[in-house]
């Protein structure tokens, strides 16, 4: 039964709410899951500080979220402390010459950012328009698109330690960056804020930024689903798992063999379908379970695997699963 009360236990931190058995699904993109056994929403380091000791205290795993735009969660829900962070201040301090750094909190969301950061005339991240999500989930898997990496503008962050709650300032090399990379993703650390080395520029340089803001969602619009999804759902395949080539370079890019076992617009599983714009993308169609998408991937896993000898392997990021549910 979903209760969604505010907890009264005795070993409760002061001044944060943990609420029981809320809901999930409207939490995420993908619009479906289970709930949270607990969820809170700190809107401060010590209240990040406080959450994480409490879990550690009830011997509870822990889920971080953000704006839910790259995960799965499983029609069972969460069965541990959700911490969605509230954190969402901005800060500008000023760098050497034309640079200028941004500290943005791990609950700002970046098309925010990029909105806060043009309308100061500040230029940088722009090319990630039209990504959904949140500051803490953009650094968890490096965002990148085309030839831009986030880790590019990261200079450091503060991140908090799950097991002491110990708040340290890190820098770029701790985060060991790559594609779809960081030292985040060992879950022993998360992340409260990240500071952004970018550049200030003239109003004109800004009107054009804002212009190729535009072009690019537009771009997007076109090419992907905007919404029920969590974007890609495979990621791309390391140089050595693939042995395809074309012009004389590794065919790593898995919309490539999905595009060939011919599932977009047309593989479904109950309310899950691969989108007709893109053949990497899952989509709700308004009614689908978690087990639908769940079992969707699969199908998808395995013509890829029958028809190359590859099996893709996801991007987005299961929660709640007792048992790993893909291939
Ligand atoms: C329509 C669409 C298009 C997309 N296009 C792209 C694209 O072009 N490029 C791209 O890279 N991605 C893309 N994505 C994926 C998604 O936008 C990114 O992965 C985004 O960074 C997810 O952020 P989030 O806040 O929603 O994280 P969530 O999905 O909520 O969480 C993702 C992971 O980050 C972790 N996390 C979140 N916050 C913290 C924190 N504070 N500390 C530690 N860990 C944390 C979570 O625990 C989880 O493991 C797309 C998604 C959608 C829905």
């Amino acid at each position: 039964m979903i209760t969604n009360t505010v907890l009264a236990q005795q070993s409760m931190p002061s001044s944060l709410h943990i609420q029981s058995q809320v809901p999930l699904a409207d939490k995420t993109w993908f619009k479906v899951g289970g709930p949270a056994r607990f969820f809170c929403e700190p809107t401060s380091a010590a209240e990040f500080q406080q959450a994480v000791a409490w879990a550690q205290e009830q011997r509870l795993a822990v889920f971080v979220l953000g704006e839910g735009a790259n995960i799965l969660i499983s029609d069972a829900g969460f069965d541990g402390l959700v911490i969605r962070p509230a954190l969402r201040n901005i800060l500008i301090h000023d760098g050497a010459e034309q640079s200028v750094m941004v500290t943005a909190e791990a609950g700002v969301s970046l098309p925010d950012l990029i909105t806060f950061c043009l309308d100061k005339n500040i230029l940088g991240l722009e090319e990630f328009s039209g990504i959904p999500g949140t500051v803490g989930g953009s650094v968890y898997i490096n965002l990148h698109y085309f030839e831009f990496l986030l880790s590019q503008f990261l200079v450091s962050a503060q991140v908090v330690n799950r097991q002491t709650g110990q708040v340290q300032t890190m820098t770029n090399d701790w985060f060991n960056f790559g594609y779809n990379q960081s030292t985040l993703q060992a879950k022993e650390w998360y992340l409260l804020d990240a500071t952004f080395k970018l550049r200030r520029c003239s109003d004109l340089e800004a009107a054009y930024a804002r212009g190729r803001r535009i072009e690019i969602i537009r771009h997007r619009v076109s090419r992907y689903p905007a919404k029920n999804t969590c974007g890609s759902f495979f990621r791309n395949f390391h140089n050595d798992e693939v042995t395809v080539e074309s012009n004389g370079k590794k065919m790593i890019y898995v919309a490539y063999y999905l595009d060939k076992i011919g599932v977009k617009g047309t593989l479904s599983v109950g309310g899950a379908v691969v989108s007709y714009q893109h053949a990497n993308m899952l989509v709700n169609k308004g009614n689908a379970t978690s087990a639908d998408l769940v079992q969707l991937a699969r199908a998808m896993q395995e013509l890829v695997r029958q028809q190359f000898g590859i099996t893709p392997q996801p991007e987005c990021i299961l929660v709640g699963f007792d048992t790993y549910p893909l291939l």
